[in-house]
Protein backbone atom coordinates (compact mmCIF):
# COMPACT_ATOMS: atom_id res chain seq x y z
CA UNK A 1 0.00 0.00 0.00
CA UNK A 2 2.82 2.55 0.95
CA UNK A 3 4.19 1.40 -2.47
CA UNK A 4 1.15 2.54 -3.90
CA UNK A 5 1.20 5.74 -2.70
CA UNK A 6 4.68 6.44 -3.03
CA UNK A 7 4.32 5.54 -6.91
CA UNK A 8 1.45 7.91 -7.17
CA UNK A 9 3.37 10.49 -5.32
CA UNK A 10 6.76 10.30 -7.42
CA UNK A 11 3.86 10.10 -10.72
CA UNK A 12 2.76 13.54 -9.47
CA UNK A 13 6.38 15.04 -10.29
CA UNK A 14 6.54 13.61 -13.93
CA UNK A 15 3.83 16.34 -15.09
CA UNK A 16 5.81 19.48 -16.53
CA UNK A 17 3.66 22.07 -14.83
CA UNK A 18 4.62 21.19 -11.21
CA UNK A 19 8.27 21.72 -12.01
CA UNK A 20 7.06 24.97 -13.90
CA UNK A 21 5.31 26.28 -11.09
CA UNK A 22 8.38 25.78 -9.00
CA UNK A 23 11.00 27.40 -11.27
CA UNK A 24 8.80 30.48 -12.00
CA UNK A 25 8.56 31.00 -8.22
CA UNK A 26 11.19 33.18 -8.32
CA UNK A 27 11.30 34.10 -4.51
CA UNK A 28 12.50 30.35 -4.38
CA UNK A 29 14.62 29.80 -7.12
CA UNK A 30 16.82 32.64 -6.79
CA UNK A 31 16.98 32.51 -3.06
CA UNK A 32 18.28 28.33 -3.79
CA UNK A 33 20.72 30.42 -6.47
CA UNK A 34 21.76 32.83 -4.11
CA UNK A 35 22.33 30.43 -1.78
CA UNK A 36 24.31 28.05 -3.24
CA UNK A 37 26.61 30.91 -4.98
CA UNK A 38 26.92 32.61 -1.38
CA UNK A 39 28.13 28.90 0.04
CA UNK A 40 30.31 28.84 -3.62
CA UNK A 41 33.71 28.96 -1.09
CA UNK A 42 32.32 25.31 0.28
CA UNK A 43 30.76 24.18 -3.02
CA UNK A 44 34.39 24.59 -5.02
CA UNK A 45 35.97 21.34 -6.00
CA UNK A 46 33.54 19.32 -3.61
CA UNK A 47 30.51 16.75 -3.99
CA UNK A 48 26.81 17.53 -3.51
CA UNK A 49 23.88 15.56 -3.41
CA UNK A 50 20.62 17.34 -4.87
CA UNK A 51 17.88 15.16 -2.90
CA UNK A 52 14.94 15.34 -5.46
CA UNK A 53 16.52 17.37 -8.14
CA UNK A 54 13.45 17.42 -10.31
CA UNK A 55 14.55 19.64 -13.79
CA UNK A 56 17.91 19.62 -12.03
CA UNK A 57 17.95 23.45 -11.49
CA UNK A 58 19.42 22.97 -8.56
CA UNK A 59 22.14 20.59 -9.64
CA UNK A 60 23.34 23.21 -12.44
CA UNK A 61 22.98 25.63 -10.05
CA UNK A 62 25.59 23.75 -7.82
CA UNK A 63 27.69 22.67 -10.91
CA UNK A 64 28.13 26.36 -11.58
CA UNK A 65 29.38 27.26 -8.40
CA UNK A 66 32.37 24.87 -8.87
CA UNK A 67 30.92 21.44 -7.49
CA UNK A 68 33.16 18.77 -8.81
CA UNK A 69 30.88 16.27 -8.97
CA UNK A 70 26.99 16.14 -8.03
CA UNK A 71 24.53 13.40 -7.87
CA UNK A 72 21.25 14.56 -9.02
CA UNK A 73 18.89 12.14 -7.48
CA UNK A 74 14.76 11.90 -8.43
CA UNK A 75 12.61 8.85 -7.96
CA UNK A 76 10.42 10.44 -10.74
CA UNK A 77 10.40 10.22 -14.34
CA UNK A 78 11.16 13.71 -14.80
CA UNK A 79 15.04 12.56 -13.94
CA UNK A 80 15.23 11.19 -17.39
CA UNK A 81 14.22 14.92 -18.31
CA UNK A 82 17.17 16.20 -16.16
CA UNK A 83 19.44 14.01 -18.08
CA UNK A 84 19.39 15.51 -21.38
CA UNK A 85 18.87 18.80 -19.43
CA UNK A 86 22.67 18.35 -18.05
CA UNK A 87 23.92 16.72 -21.40
CA UNK A 88 22.31 19.88 -23.71
CA UNK A 89 24.91 22.25 -20.81
CA UNK A 90 27.64 19.95 -21.83
CA UNK A 91 27.63 19.13 -17.80
CA UNK A 92 27.45 15.16 -17.47
CA UNK A 93 30.80 14.73 -16.73
CA UNK A 94 30.17 16.32 -13.35
CA UNK A 95 26.37 15.68 -12.76
CA UNK A 96 25.15 12.16 -12.51
CA UNK A 97 21.90 11.75 -13.00
CA UNK A 98 20.21 8.95 -10.88
CA UNK A 99 16.60 7.85 -11.31
CA UNK A 100 15.74 6.39 -8.04
CA UNK A 101 14.25 6.99 -4.11
CA UNK A 102 16.96 8.58 -2.30
CA UNK A 103 16.88 5.74 0.21
CA UNK A 104 17.66 2.86 -2.82
CA UNK A 105 20.26 4.61 -4.94
CA UNK A 106 23.51 3.89 -4.59
CA UNK A 107 26.38 6.97 -4.04
CA UNK A 108 29.55 5.06 -3.96
CA UNK A 109 31.34 8.24 -1.42
CA UNK A 110 30.66 10.27 1.09
CA UNK A 111 29.42 13.75 0.41
CA UNK A 112 30.26 17.45 1.55
CA UNK A 113 27.03 19.27 0.53
CA UNK A 114 23.22 18.15 0.92
CA UNK A 115 20.93 20.83 -1.40
CA UNK A 116 17.56 20.05 -1.55
CA UNK A 117 13.81 21.56 -2.35
CA UNK A 118 12.08 19.58 -0.16
CA UNK A 119 9.70 22.02 1.75
CA UNK A 120 5.56 21.59 1.54
CA UNK A 121 2.54 23.15 2.01
CA UNK A 122 2.30 24.29 6.04
CA UNK A 123 6.59 23.16 5.79
CA UNK A 124 5.56 19.29 6.57
CA UNK A 125 3.07 18.34 4.22
CA UNK A 126 4.75 15.58 1.55
CA UNK A 127 6.91 14.47 4.59
CA UNK A 128 10.16 14.83 2.29
CA UNK A 129 12.38 16.44 4.87
CA UNK A 130 13.01 12.42 6.36
CA UNK A 131 14.24 11.72 2.86
CA UNK A 132 17.04 14.71 3.54
CA UNK A 133 17.82 13.10 7.09
CA UNK A 134 17.96 9.69 5.37
CA UNK A 135 20.58 11.56 2.72
CA UNK A 136 22.50 13.27 5.70
CA UNK A 137 22.96 10.11 7.74
CA UNK A 138 24.01 7.65 5.03
CA UNK A 139 26.68 9.99 3.25
CA UNK A 140 27.15 13.04 4.30
CA UNK A 141 30.41 13.48 5.65
CA UNK A 142 31.42 15.21 9.02
CA UNK A 143 31.08 18.84 8.67
CA UNK A 144 29.03 18.44 5.34
CA UNK A 145 26.74 21.33 5.32
CA UNK A 146 22.41 21.25 4.14
CA UNK A 147 21.23 23.94 2.35
CA UNK A 148 18.97 24.82 3.58
CA UNK A 149 20.61 24.37 7.00
CA UNK A 150 17.16 25.47 9.55
CA UNK A 151 13.41 25.39 9.27
CA UNK A 152 10.54 27.01 11.42
CA UNK A 153 6.98 26.83 11.11
CA UNK A 154 4.60 29.53 12.22
CA UNK A 155 1.06 29.78 13.28
CA UNK A 156 -0.90 33.41 13.84
CA UNK A 157 -4.87 33.83 14.78
CA UNK A 158 -6.22 35.42 11.25
CA UNK A 159 -9.10 37.61 10.75
CA UNK A 160 -10.83 37.57 7.03
CA UNK A 161 -14.16 38.68 7.10
CA UNK A 162 -14.31 38.83 3.49
CA UNK A 163 -13.76 35.11 2.74
CA UNK A 164 -15.86 34.55 5.26
CA UNK A 165 -18.95 36.30 3.78
CA UNK A 166 -17.50 34.89 0.08
CA UNK A 167 -18.22 31.47 1.30
CA UNK A 168 -20.32 31.56 4.01
CA UNK A 169 -22.79 34.23 4.58
CA UNK A 170 -23.35 34.41 0.57
CA UNK A 171 -25.85 31.81 1.70
CA UNK A 172 -27.81 34.04 4.11
CA UNK A 173 -29.28 35.95 1.39
CA UNK A 174 -29.06 34.84 -2.75
CA UNK A 175 -31.35 36.44 -5.14
CA UNK A 176 -33.76 37.68 -2.09
CA UNK A 177 -33.86 33.81 -0.98
CA UNK A 178 -33.36 32.29 2.43
CA UNK A 179 -30.51 29.72 2.00
CA UNK A 180 -29.27 29.34 5.82
CA UNK A 181 -30.45 26.01 5.66
CA UNK A 182 -27.00 25.50 3.21
CA UNK A 183 -24.80 27.36 5.98
CA UNK A 184 -23.81 23.78 7.59
CA UNK A 185 -22.63 22.48 4.45
CA UNK A 186 -21.46 25.81 3.01
CA UNK A 187 -19.03 25.72 6.80
CA UNK A 188 -17.96 21.91 6.11
CA UNK A 189 -17.12 21.93 2.12
CA UNK A 190 -15.19 25.19 2.35
CA UNK A 191 -13.41 25.31 5.58
CA UNK A 192 -13.38 21.65 6.92
CA UNK A 193 -10.13 20.88 5.47
CA UNK A 194 -6.44 23.34 5.47
CA UNK A 195 -6.80 25.85 2.63
CA UNK A 196 -3.76 26.75 0.67
CA UNK A 197 -4.52 30.61 -0.31
CA UNK A 198 -2.61 33.84 0.69
CA UNK A 199 -3.59 35.88 2.72
CA UNK A 200 -1.76 39.44 3.67
CA UNK A 201 -0.19 40.99 6.92
CA UNK A 202 -3.58 42.89 7.64
CA UNK A 203 -5.47 39.36 8.16
CA UNK A 204 -3.36 38.96 11.04
CA UNK A 205 -4.41 39.00 14.59
CA UNK A 206 -1.31 38.73 16.81
CA UNK A 207 2.59 38.17 16.43
CA UNK A 208 3.33 35.01 15.03
CA UNK A 209 4.58 32.02 17.63
CA UNK A 210 7.15 29.10 15.93
CA UNK A 211 5.05 26.11 16.25
CA UNK A 212 7.87 24.00 15.03
CA UNK A 213 11.17 23.92 16.32
CA UNK A 214 13.41 21.60 17.67
CA UNK A 215 13.92 22.83 21.48
CA UNK A 216 9.63 23.34 21.89
CA UNK A 217 8.74 20.30 20.85
CA UNK A 218 6.33 20.11 23.92
CA UNK A 219 7.27 23.01 25.58
CA UNK A 220 5.48 26.37 26.11
CA UNK A 221 5.75 28.50 22.93
CA UNK A 222 7.22 32.41 24.13
CA UNK A 223 4.04 34.40 24.46
CA UNK A 224 5.56 37.77 23.99
CA UNK A 225 7.13 39.46 21.25
CA UNK A 226 10.69 39.56 23.63
CA UNK A 227 10.31 35.99 24.40
CA UNK A 228 9.99 35.34 20.88
CA UNK A 229 12.98 37.17 19.73
CA UNK A 230 14.90 35.83 22.50
CA UNK A 231 14.31 32.31 21.74
CA UNK A 232 14.87 32.31 18.51
CA UNK A 233 15.60 28.54 17.22
CA UNK A 234 14.87 26.48 14.10
CA UNK A 235 14.68 22.98 12.84
CA UNK A 236 17.95 21.98 12.62
CA UNK A 237 18.27 20.22 9.53
CA UNK A 238 22.05 18.65 10.88
CA UNK A 239 20.17 16.99 13.90
CA UNK A 240 16.85 16.83 13.79
CA UNK A 241 15.62 13.15 13.72
CA UNK A 242 12.78 11.26 11.61
CA UNK A 243 10.87 10.27 15.11
CA UNK A 244 11.13 14.21 16.18
CA UNK A 245 8.57 14.79 12.66
CA UNK A 246 5.96 12.49 13.63
CA UNK A 247 4.16 14.40 15.75
CA UNK A 248 5.01 17.73 17.07
CA UNK A 249 2.76 19.44 19.53
CA UNK A 250 2.89 23.40 20.55
CA UNK A 251 1.42 25.26 23.13
CA UNK A 252 0.82 28.75 22.24
CA UNK A 253 -0.88 31.95 23.96
CA UNK A 254 -1.19 35.51 21.81
CA UNK A 255 -2.66 38.43 22.45
CA UNK A 256 -4.97 40.23 19.97
CA UNK A 257 -3.66 43.18 18.48
CA UNK A 258 -6.77 44.07 17.26
CA UNK A 259 -10.58 44.39 17.68
CA UNK A 260 -12.48 42.01 15.24
CA UNK A 261 -13.86 37.95 14.62
CA UNK A 262 -11.43 35.43 14.88
CA UNK A 263 -11.80 33.25 11.41
CA UNK A 264 -9.22 30.90 11.85
CA UNK A 265 -5.49 30.50 12.27
CA UNK A 266 -2.51 30.82 9.59
CA UNK A 267 0.53 28.57 9.24
CA UNK A 268 3.47 29.21 6.80
CA UNK A 269 7.44 28.84 7.11
CA UNK A 270 10.58 30.00 6.61
CA UNK A 271 14.27 27.78 6.10
CA UNK A 272 17.21 29.56 5.98
CA UNK A 273 20.78 29.03 4.58
CA UNK A 274 23.50 29.66 6.61
CA UNK A 275 26.41 27.06 6.06
CA UNK A 276 30.12 27.15 7.75
CA UNK A 277 30.34 30.79 6.81
CA UNK A 278 28.61 32.17 9.99
CA UNK A 279 31.12 31.62 12.85
CA UNK A 280 30.66 32.49 16.14
CA UNK A 281 31.04 35.81 15.73
CA UNK A 282 28.51 36.29 12.88
CA UNK A 283 26.15 34.43 15.29
CA UNK A 284 27.23 37.09 17.86
CA UNK A 285 26.19 40.01 15.71
CA UNK A 286 23.57 38.56 14.71
CA UNK A 287 21.92 38.64 17.78
CA UNK A 288 22.97 42.19 19.13
CA UNK A 289 21.51 43.00 15.39
CA UNK A 290 18.26 41.06 16.64
CA UNK A 291 17.77 42.84 19.33
CA UNK A 292 18.35 46.38 18.18
CA UNK A 293 15.76 45.18 15.51
CA UNK A 294 13.21 43.94 18.35
CA UNK A 295 11.30 47.20 18.41
CA UNK A 296 11.57 47.46 14.87
CA UNK A 297 7.94 47.59 13.51
CA UNK A 298 6.55 48.05 9.81
CA UNK A 299 3.97 50.18 8.73
CA UNK A 300 1.49 46.83 8.90
CA UNK A 301 2.79 46.00 12.71
CA UNK A 302 4.61 42.74 11.14
CA UNK A 303 8.12 42.53 11.68
CA UNK A 304 10.03 42.30 8.21
CA UNK A 305 11.95 39.10 8.16
CA UNK A 306 13.95 39.74 4.49
CA UNK A 307 14.81 42.87 6.52
CA UNK A 308 16.33 41.40 9.16
CA UNK A 309 17.93 38.99 6.77
CA UNK A 310 19.56 41.41 4.29
CA UNK A 311 20.82 43.11 7.88
CA UNK A 312 22.47 39.63 8.86
CA UNK A 313 23.19 38.61 5.85
CA UNK A 314 22.10 35.98 5.88
CA UNK A 315 19.61 34.18 3.07
CA UNK A 316 16.02 33.58 4.15
CA UNK A 317 13.37 31.85 2.04
CA UNK A 318 10.48 33.45 3.53
CA UNK A 319 6.45 32.45 2.81
CA UNK A 320 5.17 34.81 5.53
CA UNK A 321 2.05 36.74 4.83
CA UNK A 322 4.27 40.25 4.74
CA UNK A 323 6.47 39.08 2.42
CA UNK A 324 6.62 38.49 -1.40
CA UNK A 325 4.61 35.45 -1.83
CA UNK A 326 5.32 32.39 -3.19
CA UNK A 327 3.76 29.21 -4.61
CA UNK A 328 3.26 28.23 -1.08
CA UNK A 329 1.10 30.82 -0.16
CA UNK A 330 -0.33 30.05 3.55
CA UNK A 331 -1.92 27.09 4.86
CA UNK A 332 -5.23 28.66 6.74
CA UNK A 333 -7.35 26.68 9.52
CA UNK A 334 -10.31 28.24 9.48
CA UNK A 335 -13.13 27.86 12.40
CA UNK A 336 -16.91 27.28 11.56
CA UNK A 337 -17.90 30.04 13.49
CA UNK A 338 -15.96 33.68 14.08
CA UNK A 339 -14.99 35.09 17.55
CA UNK A 340 -15.34 38.37 18.08
CA UNK A 341 -12.50 39.05 20.03
CA UNK A 342 -11.53 42.62 21.42
CA UNK A 343 -8.00 44.20 21.28
CA UNK A 344 -5.32 42.66 24.42
CA UNK A 345 -7.47 39.68 24.35
CA UNK A 346 -5.38 36.64 25.17
CA UNK A 347 -6.25 33.71 21.92
CA UNK A 348 -4.30 30.75 23.79
CA UNK A 349 -4.05 26.51 22.73
CA UNK A 350 -2.16 24.26 21.74
CA UNK A 351 -1.70 22.12 17.65
CA UNK A 352 -0.81 18.78 17.08
CA UNK A 353 1.06 18.28 13.61
CA UNK A 354 1.35 14.55 13.06
CA UNK A 355 2.12 12.23 10.26
CA UNK A 356 -1.30 10.24 9.00
CA UNK A 357 -1.12 6.37 9.08
CA UNK A 358 -3.10 6.33 6.15
CA UNK A 359 -1.05 8.16 3.92
CA UNK A 360 2.33 9.10 5.77
CA UNK A 361 2.66 11.82 3.62
CA UNK A 362 -0.44 13.77 4.67
CA UNK A 363 -0.79 15.48 8.08
CA UNK A 364 -2.90 15.10 10.94
CA UNK A 365 -3.69 18.43 12.49
CA UNK A 366 -5.61 18.70 16.41
CA UNK A 367 -5.97 22.38 17.18
CA UNK A 368 -7.23 23.56 20.88
CA UNK A 369 -8.09 26.80 21.24
CA UNK A 370 -9.46 28.88 23.85
CA UNK A 371 -10.59 32.64 23.25
CA UNK A 372 -13.27 34.43 26.05
CA UNK A 373 -13.23 31.06 28.12
CA UNK A 374 -14.09 28.97 26.03
CA UNK A 375 -12.36 25.93 24.62
CA UNK A 376 -12.94 24.31 21.14
CA UNK A 377 -11.50 21.72 19.33
CA UNK A 378 -10.54 21.54 15.24
CA UNK A 379 -9.40 18.18 13.96
CA UNK A 380 -8.31 17.89 9.98
CA UNK A 381 -6.11 16.60 7.75
CA UNK A 382 -4.41 18.42 5.16
CA UNK A 383 -4.78 15.52 2.17
N1 LIG B 1 14.96 20.29 -6.94
C1 LIG B 1 13.92 20.58 -7.92
C2 LIG B 1 12.62 19.83 -7.63
C3 LIG B 1 12.05 19.99 -6.23
S1 LIG B 1 10.50 19.17 -6.02
C4 LIG B 1 13.70 22.08 -7.96
O1 LIG B 1 14.14 22.75 -7.04
O2 LIG B 1 13.07 22.59 -8.89
C5 LIG B 1 10.91 17.76 -5.10
C6 LIG B 1 11.40 16.57 -5.94
O3 LIG B 1 11.85 15.59 -5.03
C7 LIG B 1 10.33 15.89 -6.79
O4 LIG B 1 10.76 15.84 -8.13
C8 LIG B 1 10.21 14.48 -6.20
O5 LIG B 1 9.99 13.46 -7.17
C9 LIG B 1 11.55 14.29 -5.53
N2 LIG B 1 11.59 13.39 -4.37
C10 LIG B 1 10.84 13.43 -3.24
N3 LIG B 1 11.17 12.46 -2.39
C11 LIG B 1 12.17 11.76 -2.98
C12 LIG B 1 12.93 10.60 -2.60
N4 LIG B 1 12.71 9.99 -1.42
N5 LIG B 1 13.87 10.14 -3.45
C13 LIG B 1 14.08 10.75 -4.66
N6 LIG B 1 13.39 11.84 -5.07
C14 LIG B 1 12.45 12.34 -4.24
Amino acid sequence: NYAEIDAAYFNSYTHVGVHEEMIKDRVRTETYRNAIFQHANFIKDKVVVDVGCGTGILSIFCAYAGARKVYAVDASEIAIQAREVVKANGLSETIIVLLGRIEEVEIGEEVDVIISEWMGYMLLYESMLSSVIYARDRWLKPGGIILPSHATLYLAPVTNAERYAESIDFWRNVYGIDMSAMLPLAKQCSFEEPCVESITAENIMSWPVQVYTTSTIGEDIATSHHQRRSSLKHIDCSSITVQELESVTSNFSVTSMMTGALHGFALWFDVTFSGPTSSSSDTQSESSLESSLSGGLCANGMFHKSKRAKMVNQLVLSTAPEDIPTHWQQTVLYIYDPIEVKQDEQISGSITVSQSKENPRFLNIHLEYKCRGRCYVKETVMR
